[in-house]
């Protein structure tokens, strides 16, 4: 989002190269066992990032979107019911995702901007087998509690399943698959872990492994076939399912390594206090910010554009003149929000006070 130009570089723009550093490394082949030792770190990595012992915990090859088509395809039995909480584009996209593999999906609709409402969410089915929200919502830059959604739903229902969509919020803002009681959770590399996009983290508890589609209608994401790839089928032993892209999971591996060895603690401060550089800066140029107050995400700032100005022009200068890569809005807010990212090695001051500064000559408020 912000400075994606940079975002890949390893020059002084980027302090934490490791992740592209790992790309250019000679390529091991994906049955070698180096790659597999690596492969087993970055799952155990993934874990400790999500806080989870799932033992079903890796990275499909895929984008994050593909995490999501993964959890539909492999939990949805036609006709199931399937609670939606939409406060965004990436919940309305849950909504057609879990429609295709024959849902009777539930959609509980906020407004954008708000964050989800855990009581209408629960109000809307006395029993659904599975409930799914998005906690960092890009297309507004709101967070959710998921905690608080998932405890509501299994006090209630124990046998409903929670699906948690964590692209935004992986290694940005703190995420507890087991002590929040979430089933299901996938991710992407490309925000706050700072690897490029390509693999979609994901994480599934057992009870919802017990509950899986035995044969799902794609072959490619059936849980059970790339289970036995990365974690061994019976007997321990790894069967082959498709050609693991060793060089991203390579890269993700470093990633994580440098978010570990930075500490979550000082990851989730640097983003919290970097976001909250740029919230500050933005209000004092008499800009106003979109997202629900106490529901803002650090990493992802969402601002509405003045009156008369024209959005586009504004996007283009920032990048054409500073370098720097500002989202527009999305839907009905396409062009009056900006989306400005400060995550994974963009969570500084210094890049706060940048867009601040550019954004200030610009607009002539400097
Ligand atoms: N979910 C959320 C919250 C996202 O922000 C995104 C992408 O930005 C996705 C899902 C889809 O991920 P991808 O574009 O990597 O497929």
């Amino acid at each position: 989002m912000l400075v994606d130009r940079l975002l890949l570089g390893p020059g002084p723009s980027n302090p934490y190269p490791e992740a592209t550093e790992a790309l250019a490394r000679p390529l091991l082949g994906h049955l070698d066992p180096e790659f597999l030792r690596i492969l087993d770190e970055t799952n155990d990595r993934l874990r400790t990032v999500w806080g989870t012992s799932n033992a079903r915990t890796l990275p499909l090859s895929g984008t994050g979107s593909i995490g999501m088509e993964a959890a539909f395809a492999n939990m949805v039995r036609p006709g199931d019911v399937v609670v939606v909480a939409v406060n965004g584009l990436f919940g309305e996209r849950m909504v057609d995702v879990a429609g295709r593999y024959g849902a009777d999906v539930v959609r509980v609709d906020h407004d954008w901007g708000q964050p989800i409402d855990a009581e209408r969410v629960l109000a809307a089915h006395p029993a659904p087998a599975l409930v799914a929200a998005v906690h960092a919502e890009t297309s507004t830059g709101v967070r959710s509690d998921i905690a608080a959604l998932a405890a509501a739903v299994h006090a209630r229902e124990p046998d409903t399943l929670v699906l948690a969509d964590c692209v935004t919020s992986i290694a940005g803002i703190p995420v507890e698959i087991d002590e929040w009681g979430v089933d299901l959770a996938y991710a992407g590399t490309q925000k706050c872990i700072g690897v490029a996009p390509g693999l979609a983290p994901f994480t599934m508890s057992e009870r919802a492994w017990q509950r899986r589609v035995e044969r799902p209608p794609t072959w490619y994401l059936d849980l059970g076939l790339i289970g036995n790839y990365v974690a061994g089928g019976a007997g321990g032993a790894r069967v082959y399912h498709h050609t693991a892209p060793t060089a991203m999971i390579a890269s993700l591996h470093a990633g994580l390594g440098r978010v570990l060895e930075e500490g979550l603690p000082a990851v989730y401060d640097r983003h919290a206090v970097a976001g909250a550089r740029l919230a500050d800066g933005l209000r004092d140029l008499g800009l106003e910010l979109f997202a629900a107050a106490g529901h803002r995400l650090p990493e992802l700032t969402t601002v509405r554009v003045p009156d008369g100005v024209d959005s586009a022009k504004v996007r283009t200068r920032l990048l054409e003149e500073y370098g720097i890569e500002i989202g527009a809005g999305v839907g009905q807010y396409a062009g009056s929000v900006w989306r400005i990212g400060l995550m994974g090695h963009n969570a500084r001051l210094d890049r706060a006070d940048l867009v601040v500064a550019a954004l200030a000559a610009v607009l002539g408020r400097a």
